[in-house]
């Protein structure tokens, strides 16, 4: 029998997750705090979807990205997730690159052309999944905090961002705290044609510029480490913070005026990455936290991960159902959680 099953969190992961229950047919019920989906860390992030060439290969993260990228193509051509195959390119990229033999072209300048690097629109990418979830029986309950260990579930995933330590906590778990790392941006209607990308350091992969899939262009992030969970805002110095480094990459900005700026929080793990695993303190909790920097990019692949965790076996209970399919314009999972309506940026 398959047990009944709680997702804390309504973001690209917890989406993730409970998309791959359904298709397995486990009762999975979704419980987001804010009053949609997509709205925290997931819908302000670069939207890039990472392909791991620079990810430190045999990390559990590192496995999961490369994961996701053989998993994404189907998602996304069955639930129509916009995505722009525009691919990147790094300058004076460290000889070391590309990792995870992860397809990419070194110019006879150190330039590395990495194509498989894509941008999407993190928003109609985290309810597309969280449509197809529904479509496939998963049930959503928006605007519901969760305070308690929700003693009517069998398995409680925690999904919760943020706050994924608070919830961990609230199971008698506190092997592990989230702190956010804040990233701002600004919006540009300037082209560009590719992710530009300057050499990553060991603490972030640093200031972008990349194309959105309405034609735009976004110069960000920043990388600020905080306490306050709370705060979205932009600060005053972050212009000149990323614009310094964007002009550089991307002359064409020298003279505009960002049409939006934004901010992203980070849900970083003090001294740990990707706590994804059964909770030592309650057999009912598992953890899928400290999703920082790559969460878009590997959600495919946590979820299954996920799914063969709690089935014990790839093909348990079933298999895994196909995936709903879009017919044409304005079909598709038939949910008013897919709501592509406004740029992802102004959301
Ligand atoms: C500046 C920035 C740039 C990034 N760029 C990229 C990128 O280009 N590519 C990439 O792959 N990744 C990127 N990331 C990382 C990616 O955004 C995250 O890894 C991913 O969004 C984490 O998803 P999540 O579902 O774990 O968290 P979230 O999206 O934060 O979702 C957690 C959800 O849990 C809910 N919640 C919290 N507590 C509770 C509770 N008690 N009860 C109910 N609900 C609760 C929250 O409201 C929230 O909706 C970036 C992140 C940032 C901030």
């Amino acid at each position: 029998m398959t047990p009944s099953v709680a997702v804390v969190g309504g973001g690209v992961v917890g989406c993730a997750v409970a998309l791959e229950l359904a298709r397995r047919d486990v009762a999975v019920t979704l419980f987001e705090a804010r009053e949609t989906v997509g709205s925290a860390a997931s819908g302000t992030n670069s939207g890039i979807l990472h392909t791991g060439f620079d990810s430190t290969p045999g990390e559990l993260e590192s496995e999961l990205i490369l994961r996701a990228n053989a998993l994404r193509e189907e998602v996304i051509d069955a639930l129509g997730i916009p995505v722009l195959r525009c691919g990147a390119v790094m300058r004076d990229a460290p000889a070391h690159l590309p990792y995870n033999d992860v397809a990419a072209s070194r110019g006879p300048d150190g330039t590395l052309e990495i194509p498989g690097e894509w941008v999407t629109d993190p928003v109609a990418f985290t309810h597309a999944l969280a449509g197809a979830a529904s479509s496939l029986g998963a049930e959503f309950v928006l605007g519901e905090h969760v305070a308690g260990p929700l003693p009517d579930f069998d398995v409680v995933i925690n999904c919760a961002g943020l706050y994924a330590d608070e919830v961990a906590r609230s199971f008698g778990d506190d092997s592990f705290s989230i702190y956010p790392r804040k990233g701002e941006f600004f919006v540009f209607d300037v082209p560009v044609d590719r992710i530009l990308l300057p050499a990553p350091t060991t603490r972030t992969k640093g200031v972008l510029v990349f194309p959105t899939i309405d034609g735009r262009c976004i110069a960000g992030p920043t990388a600020v480490d905080l306490e306050d969970k709370e705060d979205w805002s932009v600060r005053e110095e972050a212009r000149e913070e990323v614009m310094r480094k964007a002009v550089e990459m991307h002359p064409p900005l020298r003279k505009a005026q960002p049409i939006a700026s934004y901010a992203g929080l980070r849900p970083a793990g003090r001294g740990v990455n990707y706590v994804i695993g059964r909770a030592a303190a309650d057999a009912r909790l598992i953890n899928v936290a400290a999703i920082r920097s790559t969460g878009l990019s590997a959600s495919l692949g946590i979820a299954e991960h996920i799914g063969i965790f709690i089935s014990g076996h790839p093909q348990n209970w079933g298999g895994v159902r196909p995936l709903p399919t879009f017919s044409g314009e304005g079909s598709g999972p038939s949910t008013d959680l897919v709501r592509p309506d406004v740029e992802w940026w102004r959301k």
